[in-house]
């Protein structure tokens, strides 16, 4: 099955219809509309990037002016053969020789079935409550190469000895969509994650080396120390840490992945342990990325889900550039901070996806669409402001309970010694997902006060409200009255704290 030329893209019609299987020229030739169709957001995610990545090495945009064309016009399809010219046989996922994101002879006793290759169908002691089951049963060509990729870029290690990707066990991936759903279409959306030449230029200091070839045709040199700098465009958009080869397919039936019909199914695959060492960060374009200033050295990771707190949380460091200055720096995702330059007058939102892991575990899948109303692009300090003002409020709910759960040693003040304050976080996060999302799309940027202050008071209501919900059971114990009573003053005194008097200092 060859990734540029078969039918294997699982998509159903953008205004309803029937799911099938189309080429990547049916996908860029025709104004036809199409949206995925897989039954996990996280696959989807994962077909969508290693599109975006296929169109990107194909049909690099001079400048934004060839970008906007082709986001506008489908390719002609003298076009479309060029693009493919120079890669014809780079895709396939049963080249004899060179078979796409696998090696060949992999040294294996038995094989591995593919759910192993699903990232998060086994593992996590929560899997089965969370994933239909039966779903790696056997693959089509197109599940199966989405599923490549995903355990490659996206998706923790298969644990102790095997390698992650490029961007860790867990990175956060981002990308951009139009906001009108009638330009939320797979080819539109593909093509505004596609980067320039001079924004991918700029990504990878000015050379992209796109003559390297990706691993599965030139393998990574076992043991060998590699510079993060000397990876290609191709090699690093396609990296594929880890030695895995399928193993022969079975014959027609349905893809357990998609439930269309495929001629080919595969069940299994081979794997191998193998050592290398990257040096430093490849520039992926679809992450942000965080620096940090340690004894004078730069340590730079690429940002990952860590805790259980809401994508909300993030989204400064997921759109907001910060200079070193101040010690830590961040960098929005190439993609998106090209979006801010070249579409700064278009509606767009974010999509933000990645897992939660412990090592080898996928704890939890997190996948969001969200949207950001126009003018972001031009006011990246208001969405700092947003996320500063959610975050400061959960900071003074929780310090006022910490005071009523474990007391005061100094004043013998006997706490209640039971964890509400982690109850009333949980709680808060929760209900703020409906709240600060909600804010974001509907967000003035160029006058952002008077709906700060709004969530201000929102807020204010929920931490009163939270404290007093998980406190009412104690209420009338003697000997908490006290602790209770400290606990509330304490709370009145940050939320008066928060309150901004002088509005306007949160856009400044
Ligand atoms: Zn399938």
């Amino acid at each position: 099955m060859n990734l540029l030329t078969d039918h294997w893209i699982p998509v159903r019609p953008l205004n309803g219809g029937t799911p099938q299987a189309i080429t990547l020229e049916q996908l860029l030739c025709s104004h036809d509309q199409w949206l995925l169709s897989l039954p996990r957001d996280d696959m989807e995610l994962a077909a969508m990037q290693l599109l975006i990545c296929l169109v990107q090495i194909c049909w690099i945009p001079d400048d934004e002016q060839a970008l906007h064309s082709y986001i506008t016009k489908p390719l002609t399809t003298d076009a479309f053969r060029q693009g493919i010219a120079k890669w014809r046989d780079s895709f396939c996922l049963d080249h004899p020789e060179q078979a796409f994101m696998q090696v060949k002879g992999v040294d294996a006793k038995e094989p591995t079935g593919m759910d192993k290759l699903l990232a998060g169908l086994t593992g996590a002691t929560n899997c089965t409550f969370i994933n239909e089951p039966g779903q790696g049963q056997a693959l089509c060509g197109g599940c199966t190469a989405i599923a490549l990729f995903n355990q490659a870029n996206n998706a923790p290690s298969f644990g102790g000895g095997f390698k992650s990707g490029m961007r860790g066990g867990s990175p956060v991936t981002t990308l951009i969509q139009a906001v009108d759903a009638r330009f939320t279409d797979l080819r539109t959306t593909i093509w505004l994650n596609v980067l320039t030449q001079s924004s991918l230029e700029q990504l990878m200091s000015n050379d992209l080396q796109l003559s390297q070839a990706p691993t599965w045709q030139q393998p990574i040199v076992a043991n060998s120390a590699i510079a993060a700098a000397n990876i290609g465009l191709v090699r690093g958009l396609f990296w594929q840490p880890d030695h895995i080869e399928l193993c022969d397919p079975i014959g027609e039936g349905q893809c357990s992945g998609c439930g269309l019909r495929a001629n080919k199914r595969y069940t299994g695959f081979f794997k191998a342990k193998f050592n290398f060492t990257v040096n430093g960060t490849w520039p992926h374009p679809h992450s942000p990325r965080l620096f940090q200033v340690k004894k004078g050295e730069t340590l730079e990771k690429f940002l990952a889900f860590t805790t259980s707190a809401p994508s909300w949380t993030q989204l400064s460091r997921v759109l907001v550039k910060l200079q070193p200055e101040k010690g830590d720096a961040q960098q929005p995702a190439a993609v998106v901070a090209q979006c801010a330059k070249v579409f700064r007058h278009a509606k767009t939102q974010l999509i933000v996806g990645g897992y939660r892991n412990n090592q080898a575990s996928i704890l939890e899948r997190r996948h969001d669409v969200m949207a950001i109303n126009q003018g972001w692009q031009n006011y990246p300090e208001a969405i700092e402001a947003v996320v500063q003002i959610g975050l400061q409020y959960k900071t003074a709910l929780r310090k006022a309970l910490y005071t009523f759960v474990e007391g005061i040693k100094t004043s013998e003040l006997k706490g209640a010694g039971v964890a509400v304050h982690e109850v009333a976080e949980r709680q808060y996060f929760r209900q703020s997902e409906l709240l600060i999302p909600d804010l974001l799309a509907t967000l003035n940027f160029v006058e952002p006060v008077p709906q700060l202050d709004a969530l201000r008071r929102q807020l204010q209501q929920l931490c009163t409200a939270l404290f007093d919900e998980v406190t009412t059971p104690y209420q009338h114990h003697p000997k908490l009255v006290r602790a209770l009573a400290v606990a509330r003053r304490s709370l009145h005194k940050h939320l008066s704290e928060l309150k901004q008097p002088q509005g306007g200092q949160d856009a400044a």
